[in-house]
């Protein structure tokens, strides 16, 4: 499975294999079109398991949550309730 991720600078499509993805962390990659680095996170749906994938133009200082929502079934992600001990 592949993921796109929609740079926050250029909104250039980045679609890479990543193949260690650590759910639930923010991790970073680095643009293919500006090479600026693109924060992300993937978290899955506790509900339906639809991948939400969130973007920063930078490193959150906090697991900052621009998608409280699954877009799919609207059920509120785990980060937004409040599962604070997976917020290293
Ligand atoms: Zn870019
Ligand atoms: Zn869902």
């Amino acid at each position: 499975m592949t993921f796109a991720l929609s740079c926050p600078h250029c909104a250039a499509a980045n679609e890479d294999p990543f193949e260690v993805l650590r759910q639930g962390a923010v991790d970073f990659t680095t643009c293919i079109s500006c090479a600026k680095n693109i924060s992300y996170a993937l978290l899955d749906c506790e509900r339906c398991g639809h991948e939400n994938v969130l973007v920063w133009a930078k490193h959150p200082e906090e697991f900052d949550i621009n998608q409280p929502h699954c877009p799919q079934c609207r059920a509120p992600n785990a980060y937004a309730t409040g599962t604070e001990e997976t917020l290293e």
